[in-house]
């Protein structure tokens, strides 16, 4: 069932959407060659319970992960890790592509966003993916129109990104947000337009892309959570959650400091 959310329900993800992307902004600016995402992890936490939030993913423990529960504020995800990377203490080298994903949740209502950037001096190849994923996101917002259907959004993200010569990936997918992180619907990042469940005001979506250079296949690693490319080429991730408003889709999660 999707759950549309009332005006005062959409003002309290407007502030937890706020947090997380200057939260995400905080740590994007601090990212730079030699730094850990541990570090990262840090800033980011305190950022978050300063405000009185709460870490969405710290502690996160879904069914399908045997491992143990999320350590973490933020999923920090390097070159061939599609997302749910954990912050460890390795410093971040020139050229790795960074995919930064976190959630806040306040006062009962939660925000998701992720954003991929390039350490250092940037190669051709990583340019081109982190474009084609932050434009692939860009299309499935522009889709986030009451009356269009969720397969147009879902088409809209693949159209970007396969055109650009990148693949999609299929084992993960965005989803609703509200009172919880993931609602229904899932979105995925692949369909048909035209089909799928009719976009209406209130609805509450959380766009996330994953592109990969080579195929889409992923696997999962050893401590359950880290995700990577089963060819090994590399990955980037963007999210944003978007409300379904009366003039349009409204970003909750804008990257400002
Ligand atoms: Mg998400």
């Amino acid at each position: 069932m999707i759950i549309l959310k009332s005006r005062e329900e959409i003002d309290k993800m407007r502030r937890a959407g706020k947090l997380t992307g200057r939260v995400l902004r905080a740590v994007v600016d601090k990212a730079d060659v030699g730094v850990t995402t541990i570090e990262l992890d840090r800033i980011a936490e305190k950022m978050i319970r300063d405000e009185g939030a709460v870490p969405a993913f710290k502690g996160y423990q879904p069914e399908f992960v045997k491992c143990g529960p999320f350590p973490a504020t933020l999923c920090t995800s390097i070159n061939d890790e599609v997302v749910h990377g954990i912050p460890d203490g390795r410093p971040l080298a020139d050229g790795d592509i960074l995919s930064i994903d976190t959630g806040v949740e306040m006062d009962g209502y939660f925000g998701d966003a992720a954003v991929s950037i390039i350490i250092g001096r940037p190669d051709k190849g990583a340019t081109s993916l982190v474009l084609a994923t932050r434009n692939a996101l860009d299309a499935g917002i522009n889709a986030c129109i009451a009356g269009n259907r969720l397969g147009d959004v879902s088409s809209a993200i693949q159209t970007v990104a396969e055109a650009a010569g990148f693949s999609v990936v299929r084992r993960f997918v965005g989803h609703g947000i509200g009172r919880q992180m993931h609602e229904d619907p899932p979105v995925p990042n692949y369909g048909s337009p035209g089909t799928g469940p009719v976009l209406k005001q209130g609805m509450v979506l959380a766009l996330e892309p994953m592109v990969n250079i080579g195929t889409s296949d992923v696997e999962a690693s050893a401590d359950c959570w880290r995700v990577t490319t089963r060819d090994g080429a590399r990955s980037a991730h963007f999210e944003h959650t978007v409300a379904i408003t009366e003039s349009g889709a409204e970003v909750l999660t804008v990257q400002e400091a």
